[in-house]
């Protein structure tokens, strides 16, 4: 497939406030009713839908329930056990995308606004990443090189999210959260934490805005994803803007500093 219509891949970097990288229990979705078992002992948020703080694995089963171990603090410090570090949070899958052929993110389950991932990998610096590295690589703390997530293969899930196309809307986005040291050694796993910023149902794609530098540093064509496997969602159009005039449009948070594309540390 030509590069100038194959779709991007890595990643532009919003910035979030603090209060946004807060764990707040506001963030559940209205629509969201949980579903998870919590396991007695551990904190958890969004109603018991996801461990709380770093001590605990973040991740969940596909039935919905926590984890409910601790975090592999001797080998990382990112907060998902040994088995999850290795598989992956189990409410996402990575797919193979039926008309474009190349690697996806999916929601196994439904997820709630606010449930939180980590985009992790090594970090390097900018010109260790290689070719493939720099189109997935995202930015790290400022001055601290980027995070590499190709040789950690499929268990770095969120490498695989795909940039929503012009009718689309993104649906995870990052956070100033920050899982490592500015000066960790070389190929140490780091981490940025990610939080969804909308609902997200049972088979849809997991979607991340990568700025606009990503695209045009490549001269690629942005496309809509969504298909009927695995939707993406839409843009409103402006008959229901009209319908609902009273609600507030959501403001855009975007900031060009983050983005990978000129992150050349
Ligand atoms: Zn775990």
């Amino acid at each position: 497939m030509c590069d100038r219509v194959r779709r991007a891949r890595a990643k532009e970097r919003a910035s979030t406030t603090d209060a946004d990288a807060q764990d707040d229990t506001r963030r559940g979705g209205a629509s969201w009713t949980p579903t998870a078992t919590t396991r007695e002992g551990v904190p958890t948020r969004l109603r018991g839908a996801q461990a709380k703080g770093v001590s605990w694995c973040w991740a969940t089963r596909a039935n919905g329930s926590i984890c409910g171990a601790r975090a592999d603090c001797e080998n990382s410090c990112l907060p998902y056990c040994a088995e999850h570090l290795e598989r992956g949070d189990e409410a996402l899958r990575v797919v193979k995308h039926p008309v474009f052929g190349d690697k996806i993110l999916i929601a196994t389950r439904d997820l709630p606004k606010g449930y939180k991932t980590v985009y992790f990998g090594e970090r390097k610096t900018w010109r260790e990443c290689g070719r493939a590295g720099r189109d997935h690589a995202m930015h790290f703390r400022s001055g601290g090189g980027v995070i590499d997530p190709c040789p950690l293969g499929d268990a770095a899930q969120l490498q695989f999210m795909s940039n929503p196309g012009p009718n689309e809307v993104s649906n995870n986005r990052s956070t100033n959260v920050f899982f490592g040291d500015t000066r960790c050694p070389k190929r140490t796993l780091v981490g940025r934490e990610f939080i969804l910023s909308r609902d997200v149902k049972k088979g849809a794609q997991l979607l991340q805005w990568y700025g606009a530098d990503w695209f045009n540093s490549r001269d690629i064509k942005r496309l809509d994803v969504g298909c009927d496997v695995y939707p993406a969602e839409r843009k409103k159009r402006k008959q229901e803007r009209a319908d609902h005039p009273n609600r507030e449009p959501s403001r855009a948070k975007v900031l060009g500093d983050a983005t990978n594309a000129s992150s050349r540390r």
